[in-house]
């Protein structure tokens, strides 16, 4: 097994990353470290490095690059994530972020990068319905609830509506994937590490192409 497994997941709001990463987090025993629980945590904690997000957070916006790389490398620099290798959600954003990685994770960077591909139009629909627990970032649906009233079915917290699901900051958020994350895809695919996975359908389907894909690098 070409351990540590060094996971990156590329995709829309609203494409799937979140939940796919948990379950992947989960079977290979390795940390989900996703950059939006991360600033929302720190944004509740009442951190400086919340209180510098926040209110790009709020609009849509990118968080600068000076604010979260330090971040996202401390992070990657904790022993879990040295030993066991993670699954990166919602890093990176831009051109920046991708160099800053390799660079950080040299000679190899990462091992592999899913590109989990959904239609604008389905992800718009999935965005306006979608909550998200405060605790442990698990996603839910007005369609699909968790067991009791808004608590977490996996750890009690509470499940809400996030703050950046307006329609206006939806918009924005799309509109800056387009612009500044889609062109990663071709970027890592010249680096022979990028594997698409058509993700409109079954979770677990899907969840077994993304495993599939994994295991063809590095099983
Ligand atoms: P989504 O992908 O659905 O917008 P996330 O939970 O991944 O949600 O991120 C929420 C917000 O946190 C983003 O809109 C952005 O403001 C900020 N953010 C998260 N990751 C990054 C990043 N890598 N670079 C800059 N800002 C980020």
């Amino acid at each position: 097994m070409d351990k540590p497994y060094r996971i990156g997941m590329l995709g829309k709001q609203g494409a799937g990353k979140g939940t796919q990463c948990i379950r992947l987090s989960e079977v290979l025993g390795i940390p989900h470290i996703s950059t939006g629980d991360m600033l929302r945590a720190a944004l509740r904690e009442g951190t400086d490095f919340g209180k510098a997000a926040g209110e790009f957070m709020e609009r849509g916006e990118l968080v600068p690059d000076s604010i979260i790389v330090g971040v996202v490398a401390e992070r990657l620099a904790q022993s879990d994530a040295l030993n066991d290798g993670f699954v990166l959600d919602g890093f990176p954003r831009t051109l920046a972020q991708a160099q800053m990685l390799e660079d950080t994770l040299a000679p190899v960077g990462l091992k592999v990068v899913i590109n989990l591909d959904v239609s604008t139009e389905v992800v718009l629909d999935r965005l306006s319905s979608r909550r998200v627990c405060v605790g442990c970032g698990r996603t839910y649906s007005i369609h699909s609830r968790p067991n009791r009233n808004w608590s977490c079915d996996s750890c009690g917290e509470e499940v809400i509506q996030r703050s950046d699901d307006t329609k206006e900051a939806i918009a924005r958020r799309l509109a800056l994937y387009d612009e500044l994350t889609a062109p990663l895809i071709d970027w890592y695919g010249q680096l022979g590490k990028l594997i698409s996975v058509f993700g409109d359908g079954d979770f677990d389907l899907i969840h077994k192409e993304i495993r599939s894909a994994i295991d063809s690098v590095i099983g």
